[in-house]
Order: structure tokens, then sequence, then C-alpha cells
């Protein structure tokens, strides 16, 4: 039972992924979904969004002292997002790792914006930096009933 047990201990997190407008605006949206799915993380919320000014700016309040924050305040609000809800062991750092670092010229290979972007302020995708804020950007992205709880078919294959 003990392996058991320490499986039960390990948290199951939870991360807010948005593809930004110009993952949307480039057809990006099913390749990048393909591969946090792909992953075996748990897909708990979707949904496609244009931003209001008010909520860009609740979400990246930490760096609104940055002088690059009005221009990232313009970037979030030019299209619709999609904001999705991912969950499972480790998620938050395991996006962080699939996303790439957030200069697109730095990130490695193999991540998003390693793959798929060139530039810091067009770097296609956002992912939650800790479990506290994917469960504060969660709660701030979606409303009560637009969440889904379910089992995976394919659990058990994931998970020993
Ligand atoms: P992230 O967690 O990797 O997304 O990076 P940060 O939390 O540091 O910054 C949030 C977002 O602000 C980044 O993803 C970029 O879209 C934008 N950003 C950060 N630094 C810069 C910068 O130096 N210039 C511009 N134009 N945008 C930036
Ligand atoms: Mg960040």
């Amino acid at each position: 039972f003990l392996p058991r047990l320490v499986a039960s201990l390990e948290q199951v997190d939870q991360t807010y992924i948005m593809i930004k407008p110009d993952g949307v605006q480039r057809g990006l949206v099913g390749e990048i979904i393909s591969r946090f799915e792909r992953k075996g993380f748990k897909l708990t919320g979707l949904k496609m969004f244009q931003c209001p000014a008010e909520l860009a700016e609740e979400h990246y309040k930490d760096l609104s002292a940055k002088p690059f924050y009005p221009k990232l305040i313009d970037y979030i609000t030019s299209g619709p997002v999609v904001c999705m809800a991912w969950e499972g062991v480790g998620v938050v750092a395991s996006a962080r790792k699939l996303i790439g670092s957030t200069d697109p010229l730095q990130a490695e290979p193999g991540t998003i914006r390693g793959d798929l972007a060139v530039q810091t302020g067009r770097n296609v995708i956002h992912g939650s930096d800790s479990p506290e804020n994917g469960k504060r950007e969660i709660a701030l992205w979606f409303k009560e009933g637009e969440l889904c709880e379910w089992t995976p078919a394919q659990a058990p294959w994931l998970r020993e």
C-alpha cells in the first residue's frame, strides 16, 4: 500500500494556459492544444474569448511597472484568445517546459515558443508560473460552471 499512499500524496495542480491573439491569428490553436493533450494532461476548461482591458490588466498586474506593460495590454486585447485550464501532477512546471523561455529566441527547439515564435512581444502563449497563480488565474478567467470535472479513459495508462 506504500506506493499507493505516496501516489495519493502527489499533489494535483492546475495551470492556466492561454493562446495569445497572435497564436489564434496564425492558426496555431490546434497545434498548441495537441501538445498538451499528447503529453497526457487533463483539459478541464476551454473557451475562446475577447479579453477586456480590465481583465488583461488584472492578469498582468505584477508587471504594471514595466515599460512594456501598455504594449502588453494592447497585445493581449488585440484579438480573441483561447483560455484553457489543465490539470495534473506537476502540470505547472511541465507546462512551462513545454512552453519554453519568455524570449522565443532563447527558447529551446521542441518547445512551443522555440518552434513557433520569434519575439518576446509575440510569444503566442501564456502559462502560470506557480500552482498558486494557476488557481488564481483560472478563477480570474473562468466563471463558475465553465470548468469540467471528468476522468479521462486513458488515466490508468498514464500513471501506475
Ligand atoms: P512569461 O511568464 O514567460 O510569459 O513571461 P513574464 O511573466 O515575464 O511576462 C509576461 C509576458 O509579458 C510575456 O510572455 C511577454 O508577452 C510580455 N513581455 C515580457 N517581457 C517583455 C519585454 O521585454 N518586451 C515585451 N514587448 N513584452 C514582454
Ligand atoms: Mg509570467
